[in-house]
């Protein structure tokens, strides 16, 4: 929408979420190290050229070109995806997830009534191990940041507020049903991460799998009852529901997870694989038919990007001087924060020995994201809160 000239386009921009989030630092305000707002971007910034309407789309109506929504105060598909719970039973009553401001905001909250309630006097000693016993399920990105977030600020920050008693007894365990955490990481990064892990005292726990959370403990598989006092689900994505609607219509692929599209973004019909006219999909919830890549925020700007510059630039009444390509990906590697001023870049993509652990990567971690932020606002407010 930003990179969209009102002088070409009538843009209409359909969302709940009435500001943009910055994922990758979304760990980072789950425990304060940064404020919430500075990761947002309020849509109405860029929307003083287009229209922003604050409602949850429900049906696409593609051959009369209509977008049905529900105000309750999103033509191109970007409905991003929800999180996985593999329909384990609890999981959506109990656990806290790590996709929005307010998952952070209400994991915030919850970390520090754990803090507080374990701090009652005349608690049982087991109660109060159980509230302090911190799990997250799901040794991706998400879960390994959100553990060395949260791994900071019981030895930064909780150990100046609360008594020693208290923080002595805080325990950190993460679940995986892989065999290793950062399975797409290279092996050597991801050993280097497992390591610091264990020395910092977080338990590891790989190929487990949950069968059931309840609100105060879950079960594993050949382990049995865990008791916990905070529960972090990250285990991946599935399907906005909207994906579901549109599911007789569109082609979905062949986990029908994500709708498909023609390498130019164009979504495709579900009998036929034509394309839909003027309908283009991208980001968590669109994939290219034969060329399948991650659900990450590095594809949905790039196919932004060329969404915005060069298919759009067909609508524009100027002559065509060259025909336009495919969407090609450029894979710029991977990050992740692992802690105490450490994270790892993969970068074996571009070249098999750009791999690199420890502070030097940290600082570029934090160098990257800075300059990925948009607003002077943000550029100046994360420095400050870091
Ligand atoms: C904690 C976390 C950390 C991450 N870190 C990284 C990282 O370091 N690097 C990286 O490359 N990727 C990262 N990602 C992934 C990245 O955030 C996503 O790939 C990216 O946000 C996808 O963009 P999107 O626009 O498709 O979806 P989203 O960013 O999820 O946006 C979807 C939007 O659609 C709106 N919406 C949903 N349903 C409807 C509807 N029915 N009608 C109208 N609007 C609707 C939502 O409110 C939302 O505003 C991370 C993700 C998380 C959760």
């Amino acid at each position: 929408m930003r990179e969209l000239k009102k002088s070409n386009y009538n843009v209409t921009m359909i969302s709940p979420r009435n500001h943009f989030v910055f994922t990758p630092l979304l760990a980072s305000t789950s425990v304060g190290t940064l404020e919430f707002r500075c990761i947002t971007e309020p849509v109405r910034n860029d929307s003083r050229n287009h229209s922003y309407y604050q409602a949850q789309c429900n049906d696409i109506d593609f051959k009369n070109q209509r977008v049905h929504c529900t105000s309750w105060i999103g033509e191109i598909i970007a409905v991003g995806s929800h999180c996985n719970t593999f329909n384990i039973p609890g999981v959506d009553e109990h656990a806290h997830f790590l996709k929005d401001i307010n998952d952070a905001r209400r994991i915030r909250k919850r970390i520090i009534e754990c803090f507080e309630e374990a701090s009652r006097p005349g608690l049982p000693e087991k109660t109060k191990n159980d509230l302090l016993h911190f799990v997250v399920v799901g040794g991706g990105p998400t879960g390994i940041e959100f553990s060395a977030e949260l791994c900071d600020f019981i030895s930064k920050d909780a150990i100046r507020t609360y008594p020693e008693d208290l923080v002595s007894r805080v325990r950190m365990t993460l679940y995986d049903v892989a065999p290793q955490i950062l399975g797409s990481f290279d092996s050597q990064l991801s050993e280097y991460a497992h390591k610091k892990f264990k020395h910092k005292g977080i338990e590891i726990k790989t190929k487990r799998f949950v069968d059931q959370v309840q609100a105060d403990h879950l079960v594993i598989r050949d382990e049995g009852k865990v008791p916990y006092g905070l529960l972090v689900w990250a285990t991946g994505l599935t399907p906005s529901p909207l994906i579901d609607t549109l599911a007789d219509r569109v082609a979905l692929d062949a986990g029908n997870q994500r709708m498909m599209t023609d390498g130019k973004l164009q979504l495709l019909e579900k009998d036929n694989l034509e394309t839909l006219q003027n309908v283009y999909a991208l980001g968590d919830c669109a994939t290219i038919d034969d060329y399948d890549l991650p659900a990450t925020a590095q594809v949905a700007t790039q196919k932004a990007s060329y969404l915005a510059k060069v298919v759009l630039t067909e609508g524009n009444n100027k002559t065509k001087t060259t025909p336009h390509n495919n969407f090609m990906f450029k894979n710029r590697g991977k990050m992740v924060f692992i802690g105490s001023s450490e994270a790892l870049i993969d970068m074996s993509s571009v070249h098999e020995l750009a791999k690199q652990s420890g502070r030097l990567a940290w600082c570029l971690w934090r160098s990257a994201y800075l300059g990925m932020t948009f607003s002077i606002r943000n550029r100046m407010l994360i420095p400050y809160h870091w």
